[in-house]
């Protein structure tokens, strides 16, 4: 049995891509941040993957940690004996406009967004590339690729993902082993209901769809890159969004 892990999969996007890949046939590893609230909705999550027939573990690793992530690859690998899909979902946002950001504020973005990767990718990369096979799919944004203003911080952290996506890649293409990113767009989830009625609202206005996309929707494109139908697409940066820029 193949197995997956899926960064931040406590709730969101996270939760909702765990569970199709569940539903897709693999053993799943909820990894979550080490909480008690995060911890008991990714016991939620986990139950909802054993429903598939599946085996599912939670795994909680605060990602931004380098020695923590190496840990628990190490502990996945025993385990599991495999990791076949690691899909880096885990992300913060810190918002404020460049002039009145601060220094926390940036480093924290940039640590869970971005340093999380790195750890993610550095030590299942490896697993990945003994095994000479194995799918990795980052969670960019289009803030990453566009910029979007109050967001300085997390649109550094997704462009600098697209560049590692793209990297990686290139690196681990020959030995057989994928990595693309998909870039959401306006998704409804716990991370954007904190935005403001104005925000939203400017954020339709540019949408083609003039819609919100769902988890369900990012979950199936996901599915699609970690699935054989995807054996020859490495490197790509996915937009899914409605149509927010052609
Ligand atoms: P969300 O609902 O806030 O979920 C993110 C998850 O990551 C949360 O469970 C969070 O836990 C977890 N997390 C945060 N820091 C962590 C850490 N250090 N270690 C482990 N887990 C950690 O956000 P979402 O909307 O589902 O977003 C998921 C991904 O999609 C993110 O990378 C986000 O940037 C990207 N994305 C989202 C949208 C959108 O419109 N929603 C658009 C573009 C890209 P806590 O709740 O405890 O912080």
């Amino acid at each position: 049995m193949a197995t997956a892990i899926v960064t931040g999969a406590s709730q969101g996007i996270g939760a909702c891509i765990i569970k199709r890949l569940a539903k897709d046939g693999y053993d799943c590893v909820v990894n979550c941040y080490p909480s008690d609230s995060d911890k008991e909705n990714a016991e939620a999550v986990k139950a909802e993957c054993e429903s598939f027939g599946v085996k599912a573990i939670v795994y909680p690793c605060d990602v931004s940690k380098y020695d923590d992530c190496e840990k628990m690859v190490k502990d996945i690998k025993a385990e599991f004996g495999s990791i076949d899909v690691l899909v880096n979902n885990a992300g913060i946002t810190k918002d404020g406009l460049l002039a009145r950001m601060s220094e926390e504020q940036y480093d924290a973005v940039i640590a869970v967004n971005q340093k999380s990767v790195f750890n993610m990718m550095k030590h299942v990369g490896s697993v990945m590339m003994r095994q000479r096979s194995g799918k990795v799919v980052n969670l960019a944004s289009v803030a990453g690729v566009y910029g979007n203003p109050g967001q300085f911080n997390y649109s550094a952290s997704k462009a600098a993902i697209i560049g590692m996506t793209k990297t990686a890649a290139k690196e681990l293409g020959s030995r057989g082993v994928n990595v693309n990113a998909v870039a959401p767009g306006f998704i409804k989830t716990p991370m954007t209901d904190t935005l403001t009625d104005e925000q939203r609202n400017a954020m339709l206005s540019v949408i083609a769809m003039k819609r919100y996309g769902t988890v369900d929707e990012i979950a199936g494109v996901v599915s699609f890159l970690v699935s054989d139908d995807a054996s020859y697409v490495t490197g790509q940066v996915i937009e899914i969004s409605g149509g927010l820029s052609m």
